[in-house]
């Protein structure tokens, strides 16, 4: 507890009116304490950043973009820090905090490589239409606790360059290593440019209703989304909303299941399935069925669960104790309607351990296939017919993402194309990059990150249209 950790306002480390303890998932014991904002804090933070916008809007952008890198540089030079202060608070093994502290320094680079040229749109001669893009101004964002650092740069990165200011906040529950990059926001950035906020899950509200913040970006659950989208229409607030999934994998009738149950099995459990496209349900051909349902048990089987700091640990805790709770209520349904094949049990040990699960047999219509689990539980579900395997991996109010496991490429790319989701990966998982856009379809999402398509969500397009004065 000897570290202290400030929230950072207006270019200032500063203390809240509070201090709440973090807690290690591993241990379910407080390891350190959050300072928390109250209204008035949050407002000046907000006006902090609104102060710091007309001069950060005009400097040139490959100004703003070299700053954005200097921000990558500092966080690379710190990355083991960051990595170790991400497993204490969130509970993910070493490693893939390691790959999610280095893939948010690569996903400040690919902001800070993009650029936002003006668009002509005609020009006949005589009339000549340009499209610019101009920043919005204060940006709240607003993330959760899966994926606290990169999620925070998916956000960060975009609206510094496009020349908006920020206001960040972090999910209370995952909130230390957003504070230490403020450390680094501070030293490196004008005051006031970034500002960095911490609450109880009780001042999201405060962000999405400021007359002053121009948008909010925000990652979480779809009821959150619907709260924060409510909230953005009074003053007709620009969103973003990464919101929840239940994604579908689709296994072809042609492939070898023990090698795709490997893949399934990774794509279901990394991050201990705590991953908004995690594979939530598996739909796999009646003539291999028992025989992938058994090769992801054994999987499951020879898992190592275990505190993530320890070397070798390949599922960490679930992230807090609700959320526990939730994934074992949601297993503990399932027992009544379908058959345990691995895990099922939380080990009998302090912090919120559940083994990866694997059920079979269930109905579509059970809780764990329905809902979002967002745990170490696959449900794993069979079919006769391709046509109606993809009704039933659309049959979901959620959109987010989906994968189709085929050793006919073409066959597997068609099934993919007819999959509702902002996004089909085919033979492979969680390929996303900071290039390529990444959006939810129907109740997952609305409007894009990352990408071309997310660096614009950053800006307003401004058109001017002009032709030349006609002789008097
Ligand atoms: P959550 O919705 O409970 O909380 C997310 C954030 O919203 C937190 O910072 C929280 O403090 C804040 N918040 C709470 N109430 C608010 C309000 N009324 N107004 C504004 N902000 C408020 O989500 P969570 O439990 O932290 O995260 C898990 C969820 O996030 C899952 O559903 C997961 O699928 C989703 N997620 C989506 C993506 C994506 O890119 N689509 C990525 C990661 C996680």
């Amino acid at each position: 507890m000897d570290r202290q950790y400030r929230m950072l306002v207006d270019g200032e480390l500063v203390n809240g009116v509070m201090a709440f303890d973090v807690v290690n998932p591993a241990t379910a014991e407080a390891f350190a304490k959050c300072p928390k904002a109250d209204e008035l804090l949050i407002d000046r933070a907000v006006v902090a950043a609104k102060r710091a916008f007309p001069a950060w809007a005009a400097k040139p952008l490959e100004e703003r973009a070299a700053l954005v890198n200097a921000l990558a540089d500092a966080l690379e030079a710190r990355a083991g820090e960051f990595a170790s202060l991400l497993t204490s608070e969130q509970g993910k093994p070493l490693d893939q905090a390691m790959y999610e502290v280095m893939g948010s320094v690569f996903t400040l680079r690919a902001f800070a490589a993009m650029r936002l040229a003006p668009r002509t749109l005609k020009d006949d001669g005589g009339n000549i239409v340009i499209e610019h893009r101009t920043p919005l101004g204060v940006v709240a964002s607003i993330t959760p606790w899966n994926f606290p650092l990169i999620l925070l740069m998916n956000k960060l990165g975009p609206a510094l360059v496009t020349g908006n200011t920020m206001v960040a906040k972090p999910a209370p529950t995952t909130p230390l290593t957003t504070l230490l990059f403020g450390e680094l926001c501070q030293e490196v950035l004008p005051a006031g440019v970034v500002n960095i906020v911490c609450d109880q899950n009780d001042l999201g509200a405060k962000l999405t209703t400021h007359p002053d913040v121009a948008k909010v970006a925000f990652t979480g659950s779809t009821a959150t989304g619907k709260k924060v989208m409510a909230a953005a229409a009074e003053g007709v607030r620009r969103v973003t909303l990464e919101l929840g999934g239940n994604d579908a994998a689709i296994v072809m009738d042609d492939v070898d299941p023990k090698h795709v149950a490997q893949k399934v099995y990774r794509g279901a459990m990394t991050n201990a399935g705590q991953i908004c496209v995690a594979i939530k349900r598996a739909y796999v051909p009646e003539p291999m069925y028992d025989e992938f349902c058994d090769e992801l048990a054994k999987l499951a089987r020879e898992a190592v669960v275990d505190d993530g700091s320890k070397q070798g640990t390949t599922i960490g805790p679930i992230q807090n104790k609700m959320q526990f709770e939730k994934v074992k209520a949601l297993i503990d349904d399932a027992k009544q309607r379908g058959t345990v094949l691995a895990g099922g049990e939380p080990l009998d040990r302090p912090g919120y351990f559940m083994p990866p699960t694997i059920v079979r047999d269930l109905d579509d219509n059970a809780p764990l296939v329905r809902e979002e689990q967002f745990g170490p539980v696959l449900p794993v579900l069979k079919y006769s017919d391709i046509e109606d395997v993809i009704a039933r991996a659309n049959e979901s109010e959620y959109g987010l993402g989906g994968t189709v496991w085929g050793k006919d490429l073409a066959r597997a790319m068609d099934v993919a194309k007819r999959i509702d989701t902002g996004t089909v990966w085919v033979n492979q998982h969680l390929a996303i990059d900071a290039n390529i856009p990444f959006r939810g379809s129907k109740q997952s999402g609305l409007g894009a990150e990352l990408g071309e398509a997310g660096l614009n969500e950053y800006t307003q397009a401004h058109i001017v249209n002009a032709v030349a004065l006609e002789d008097a």
